[in-house]
């Protein structure tokens, strides 16, 4: 299995976000990527790469240019206003037919965020850019290889929608993977989202397509982030109704009762008869998530499992790396998962 990985990502550094009155700094850091990267390299579960530059084009068949550009001349913008702090919205401005992001630094970051967990840095964008290149890089070796690669990503993606920075994400890498698979002869694309949230950037992205299909296992969103998406009622809209499924889960749900959603979620892939897989493997599902708090309890070694189960569907798989923030154990349930998945994947 191949590994992409670059450490632009570690120019992506002290954000902040608000927490009740006060403003805190972020719990989605470098050290996340850095832990992952050490597991996978003391495992030997394959060679790291850094990804190609593909430029923009695999970006913008997700993204539009107008809110790409936003994300690269963001911070040089806001530095123009003789600003050095992380770069927050003030307010969220609602979506209203016919309103405009604007061209003034303070508009677009209101018009663009949606929620305060996402900030920008100086080095951002550089890092941005890196993590979508190493889903794009992932995807042209799984489809020219038929084999299975791993995007060591971030930021994560899952929660950007199509011109939308949220939940620490800035461009769907998980999107922008499918995207490069669909471009490259697959004709049905299934994702798989197993992060504890919710991966509402991606099923807005894909809600009125059938080509790709869109599978979520998540918390309750009455409970958590993201609050305003991620029902079992969402099934697509228009031509993708019937392409997007949500797995809602309780808080408190152990191995037993989250596997139960893994098999429905697998049998929708194989009826689907998807010739491509992506994974948004989120972590966060770990029995021991604090900060942000998460309330799922699988152990470590469960992720073996859920690798084993993903990988015997026997895909061309695209591996996106979302949630997890236990730095004590995020590398080795990404590792765990990992070797599972290798170990009865055909292709890898
Ligand atoms: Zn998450």
């Amino acid at each position: 299995m191949q590994i992409f990985y670059s450490d632009a990502h570690l120019g992506h550094t002290d954000r902040v976000e608000p927490l009740g009155s006060r403003i805190v700094p972020v719990s989605e850091v470098p050290e996340r990527a850095t832990a992952i990267l050490e597991a996978v390299t003391a495992r030997g579960l394959g060679e790291i790469a850094r990804p190609r530059d593909f430029g923009l084009a695999p970006i913008h068949a997700v993204h539009p240019p107008r809110y790409v550009e936003f994300l690269a001349a963001a911070w040089r913008l806001w530095a123009a206003q003789g600003r050095s702090e992380p770069l927050l919205p003030n307010f969220w401005r609602a979506r209203i037919p016919g309103i405009n992001p604007g061209a003034d630094i303070y508009q677009m970051v209101d018009y663009y965020s949606g929620d305060p967990g996402t900030c920008l840095v100086e080095g951002s964008w550089n890092a941005i850019l890196a993590s979508a290149n190493c889903a794009a890089t992932a995807a042209e070796i799984v489809a020219g290889e038929g084999s299975v690669a791993f995007a060591l990503c971030r930021p994560p993606g899952h929660h950007a929608g199509q011109d939308r920075m949220r939940g620490s994400c800035y461009l769907n890498n998980a999107a922008i993977a499918a995207r490069r698979l669909g471009r490259e002869g697959a004709h049905k694309v299934a994702i798989v989202d197993i992060d504890y949230h919710h991966g509402n950037g991606t099923q807005e992205i894909f809600y009125e397509s059938s080509d790709v299909l869109t599978c979520s296992i998540h918390a309750d969103p009455t409970l958590d982030y993201p609050f305003y998406a991620g029902f079992a009622d969402e099934m697509g809209k228009g031509g993708g109704k019937g392409f997007n499924l949500n797995l809602v889960l309780p808080r408190g749900a152990a191995f037993a009762q989250w596997s139960v959603a893994l098999a429905a979620c697998l049998q929708r892939v194989r009826d689907f008869d998807a010739d491509a897989l992506v994974i948004a493997l989120g972590v966060d599902t770990y029995k021991d998530e604090q900060n942000p708090p998460c309330y799922f309890r699988l152990e470590s070694e469960d992720y073996f499992s859920v690798g084993k189960s993903l990988g015997k569907l026997n895909l061309p798989t695209v591996i996106t790396m979302e949630g997890g923030y236990n730095l004590d154990a995020v590398g080795t349930n990404v590792a765990n998962f990992l070797q599972g998945f290798v170990a009865c994947n055909r292709l890898a």
